[in-house]
């Protein structure tokens, strides 16, 4: 498969490789000796969003909460500064558009999982649509490759993961959603027993956010705003 090639490829030249781990899907193993300290690898979430949806009081781009101000157009996304307004930009157009047109009652579903899905498959038509760029560490292929976890999955949660997947349908209504991708989707963020959901944490134990990380096992990179990451809910291997 050709992503497999293309994120080789890019993860070699940094002394990395990709092997598969029986039930855990794909982890990132080192191919050369790596020194304390040394930066393994950064990596952007292929989507985040800010855990306090509801509370409305984080920053889209770095999670910050002070010094916010609301998008006037959507009144759901928040940005610390122009900076971080415009790195979100690309994505935020089309999601603005999109969650200004919700009902009241519709937006109180946009819990963090909701909006987290919701700006995945955003940045999916988006990057179809070569309106973001992709690369070899950041496309939707690679995000189809994580491991599904719903066969290990009860009634019960396959039937959460479906109907959040209905929600999700609901607030992009004028989308093709495959209901059937997006609920494996869920089951791949697995947000009970998180492999590839990754917490980031900027000075307390209230995750700030959540991303999608694409490349398995990999520290998240954590925005200037955010200094720590809760090594025990992150799953890097930097250390
Ligand atoms: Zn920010
Ligand atoms: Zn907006």
């Amino acid at each position: 498969m050709r992503w497999t090639e293309d994120l080789q490829r890019a993860l070699s030249a940094r002394g990395l490789t990709v092997a598969s781990i029986p039930g855990k899907g794909r982890g990132l193993v080192a191919t050369r000796d790596f020194y304390p300290g040394e930066v393994i690898i950064c990596q952007e979430p292929y989507a985040s969003a800010p855990n306090k949806v509801s509370a409305g009081s984080s920053c889209d781009g770095c999670f910050a909460s002070s010094n916010i101000r609301k998008c006037s157009a959507c009144r759901i996304a928040w940005y610390c500064g122009n900076a971080c307004q415009r790195a979100e930009w690309k994505l935020h157009q089309l999601e603005c558009q999109v969650l200004a047109a919700l009902s009241e009652d519709r937006k109180k579903m946009l819990t963090p999982a909701i909006r987290l899905m919701v700006r995945l498959v955003l940045r999916k038509k988006l990057q179809n649509e070569k309106v973001i760029p992709t690369s070899e560490t950041d496309n939707y292929d690679l995000v189809n490759a994580l491991e599904s976890h719903i066969s290990g999955l009860d009634e019960k949660q396959l039937v959460l993961y479906a109907q959040m997947a209905n929600l999700v349908k609901l607030v992009l209504p004028s989308l093709e959603i495959d209901l059937k991708e997006i609920t494996h989707n869920f089951s791949k963020l697995d947000l009970l027993s998180t492999d590839q959901l990754e917490w980031i944490e900027p000075d307390s134990h209230n995750g700030a956010g959540t991303g999608v990380f694409t490349v398995p096992g990999t520290e998240p990179q954590v925005p200037a705003a955010a200094p720590s990451v809760d090594q025990d809910r992150g799953k890097g291997v930097a250390s």
